[in-house]
C-alpha cells in the first residue's frame, strides 16, 4: 500500500517533468504563449512547474511506458483513459497543465486548461490513492512559510497564481469543489484568520456564504474580500494592480455581516413589515454566537449597519434565544 502511493507519486512526478519539458518545445509554443498572455512570467511558470500537454496523443504514456511503468498503475494515477474506439489514451491532452502539490511539494494530482473556449474549461485528476481533494489545498506547499497570519482563500489556480506574482504568497485555492471541514482543519494549522477571495459572481457568493460557518466551526474567524467590478482576483491584479487589491484586504467585510447582507437582498428593507422580518432571522443566527461578550458586539455592529436601536435588537435576540430554548 505504501508502495503503491509511492510509485504514484513517482509517476506524477515524472508526469509533471514532462509535461514542463514539452511546455517549452515547438509543440508547447501554444500552451507557452497561453500562460504569456495571461501575464504570467517564466519565474512564476518555474515556481508553479506549469506544462502542456500534447495534442491529439499518448505521448505521455508512451513515454511512462518507456520509463518502466505498467499500464495498470499509470491508470491508478489517473493519467489514462481507455475505451473502445480509441484504445489507451491521455487523460490530459492540449491543456496548460498545473501540477498540485502537497504540503511537501510531492505532485498528487494535476488540473488542465483547455486554452480558449472549449470544454471542460479545466479538467482534473481524478481522487486516487494520493489525491484527496477535500484534505489538500493549491498553493499550501507555497503559501504555508508565508509570514502572514491569514490566508487569501480563492476559487482557481490562476486566481493562486496571480496573486503569489503579485507578492500575496499567502493564497491558496481548494481544488474545483467547496471548502470541507477537511480543508478547514488543514487551513487551521496554519493560521487563524481566512480572507475569501471568491468570484464575485453568483456562484461565487454562494459559495462564500457556505465557507463562512465551515471555518468559524473550525475556529477560523473569515473576511470578505469584494472583486467587483472584476469577476475574480486574477482579473482584479491585472487591472487595477496590487496595491488596489491591498486596499480590499484592508476593507474586507466580517464573514457574519457579509452573510446578512446577501440575507437582507431578500427583504424589502424599505417597508417596516420587511424590515421586521429581517431582524427576526438575523435574531436566529445571532444567538449562533455561544460567547456572550461575541454575540453583543454582534448586536452592535447589525444594529449600527441596518439602524435600529442595539436595545430592542438585544430584546429580540433575548427573546429568540428564548423561545429555540
Ligand atoms: P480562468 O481564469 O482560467 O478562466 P477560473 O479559475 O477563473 O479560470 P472558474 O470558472 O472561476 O475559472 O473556476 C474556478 C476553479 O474551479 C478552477 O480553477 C477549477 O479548479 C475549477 N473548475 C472550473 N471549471 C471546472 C470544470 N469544468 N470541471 C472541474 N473543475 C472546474
Ligand atoms: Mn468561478
Ligand atoms: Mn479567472
Ligand atoms: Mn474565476
Amino acid at each position: 500500500k505504501a508502495d503503491l502511493r509511492a510509485t504514484l507519486l513517482e509517476i506524477n512526478k515524472v508526469a509533471a517533468q514532462y509535461f514542463y519539458v514539452q511546455l517549452k518545445s515547438e509543440q508547447g509554443k501554444i500552451g507557452y504563449t497561453y500562460l504569456k498572455n495571461r501575464e504570467l512570467s517564466d519565474e512564476t511558470i518555474k515556481a508553479f512547474g506549469l506544462g502542456y500537454s500534447n495534442k491529439y496523443s499518448n505521448d505521455l504514456f508512451q513515454y511512462l511506458r518507456k520509463k518502466g511503468y505498467s499500464e495498470d498503475l499509470i491508470r491508478q494515477a489517473g493519467l489514462i483513459n481507455t475505451d473502445e474506439k480509441n484504445g489507451v489514451y491521455d487523460k490530459f491532452w492540449n491543456r496548460v497543465m498545473f501540477p498540485i502539490m502537497d504540503v511537501n511539494n510531492r505532485v498528487i494530482g494535476f488540473g488542465g486548461r483547455v486554452m480558449g473556449d472549449g470544454k471542460p474549461k479545466y479538467l482534473n485528476s481524478p481522487e486516487t490513492a494520493i489525491f484527496d481533494k477535500s484534505r489538500n489545498l493549491y498553493g499550501l506547499n507555497r503559501a504555508r512559510t508565508s509570514r502572514k497570519p491569514y490566508f487569501l482563500l480563492c476559487e482557481g489556480y490562476m486566481d493562486v497564481i496571480s496573486l503569489h506574482q503579485a507578492g500575496f504568497t499567502n493564497a491558496v485555492a481548494s481544488l474545483g469543489t467547496a471548502l470541507t471541514t477537511g480543508h478547514a482543519s488543514l487551513i487551521k494549522r496554519y493560521v487563524q484568520e481566512v480572507y475569501l477571495t471568491y468570484d464575485s459572481d453568483e456562484a461565487g457568493t454562494k459559495a462564500a456564504l457556505r465557507a463562512v460557518p465551515i471555518l468559524k466551526d473550525a475556529g477560523i474567524s473569515a473576511r470578505v474580500i469584494r472583486m467587483d467590478p472584476y469577476k475574480d482576483p486574477d482579473e482584479f491584479i491585472k487591472n487595477l494592480g496590487a496595491e488596489e487589491f491591498e486596499k480590499r484586504i484592508g476593507n474586507a467585510r466580517n464573514g457574519f455581516l457579509f452573510s446578512l447582507e446577501i440575507l437582507a437582498r431578500d427583504y424589502d428593507m424599505d417597508s417596516p413589515e420587511g424590515k421586521t422580518a429581517f431582524f427576526k432571522e438575523a435574531a436566529k443566527r445571532l444567538i449562533s454566537f455561544e460567547d456572550e461578550l461575541e454575540r453583543n458586539n454582534y448586536v452592535e455592529a447589525v444594529a449600527k449597519a441596518y439602524k435600529v436601536s442595539p436595545e430592542s435588537l438585544q430584546k429580540l435576540v433575548t427573546k429568540t434565544a428564548v423561545t429555540a430554548g
